[in-house]
């Protein structure tokens, strides 16, 4: 069985000292061999940021997307091999900025994929401008005078969108955070896990200190789900004064995959028995 050392790759990542980028790439890791899987049994699909360097620093069949584009590729290469669990890493700038529409359509068609969202509130490879995730009146170097827009949300995105899971983590709390990632990959459907995960060089707001005055785990504190209003009313919670962590939502739901007739027969699309299919009326059609 593998273990977590053998999801390395040669590379050792070049994040900043610090940064929540680590805690996530060793919960990964953690997850993968808790649930026993092998590098070669499930693939990830990277965005672009730093979050889209680990790329390079896990062993497993690896995609690094163009920005914001992720989430189609995982897409699809989960249709293409239904079999595969299939995962989509990405930064809160490449998933709920560039990937915004994708990542709305994806919930609402809740394609068996899990989504990590690596929630820094900033992008930080391009050092330190403005995300949709940024508070308003946040001051950052694209906004010198303040954010103007309204903070997205993305738990409740998530929930009204339809994803079937959705949950937040923190990466000050590596325990809890691979609890999550267990479940979200186990999940059957659209999985959404969003990580508060500090920017230690470019976000000076939100850090592990000012994360920690704030968060609690639901679980601690009697949250059951019961309907989705609540959830969504417990991801509405004041940013400022508390932010919840834990599942807050968990359907089962046919996804996108179960729901397509030509995927009924199971195994990756290459190993199929082609000479079964009669294309000769589609042929006739554009002739
Ligand atoms: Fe992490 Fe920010 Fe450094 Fe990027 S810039 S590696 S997000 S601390």
């Amino acid at each position: 069985m593998a273990k977590v050392q053998d999801f390395n790759s040669p590379n050792f990542p070049t994040w900043c000292p610090g940064c929540g980028d680590f805690s996530i790439w060793g919960s990964l890791k953690q997850s993968f061999a808790e649930l026993g899987l092998e590098p070669h049994q499930f693939a990830v699909v990277y965005g672009i940021g730093c979050s889209g360097n680990m790329c390079s620093f896990v062993n497993a069949y690896g995609f690094e997307g163009l920005h914001g584009r992720g989430i189609p590729v995982a897409a699809g290469i989960k249709m293409a091999n239904p079999d595969l669990p299939v995962m989509m890493v990405g930064g809160d700038g490449d998933i709920l900025g560039e990937g915004m529409g994708h990542f709305i359509h994806a919930c609402r068609a809740n394609h068996n994929l899990n989504i990590v969202i690596h929630n820094n509130q900033v992008y930080g490879l391009t050092t330190g401008q403005t995300a949709p995730t940024s508070e308003q009146g946040m001051k950052t170097k694209s906004t010198p005078h303040g954010v103007i827009e309204e903070q997205t949300n993305p738990i409740a995105l998530a929930l009204t969108a339809g994803a079937t899971f959705v949950a937040r983590g923190f990466a000050g709390d590596i325990p809890h955070l691979v609890k999550l990632m267990k479940a979200a990959i186990e999940h059957e459907g659209f999985a959404v896990l969003d990580v508060l995960q500090p920017c230690v060089t470019f976000n000076k707001v939100n850090t592990y200190a000012w994360f920690r005055e704030r968060v609690y785990k639901m679980e601690e504190k009697g949250y059951a789900q019961t309907t989705k209003a609540a959830a969504i009313e417990k991801a509405l919670e004041p940013w400022h004064t508390q932010i919840p962590l834990g599942i807050f939502w968990q359907e089962k739901k046919p996804s996108y995959e179960d729901s397509l007739p030509q995927l009924k027969e199971k195994g990756p699309l290459p190993t199929r028995d082609l000479s079964k299919i009669d294309i000769t009326p589609l042929y006739e059609e554009f002739r």
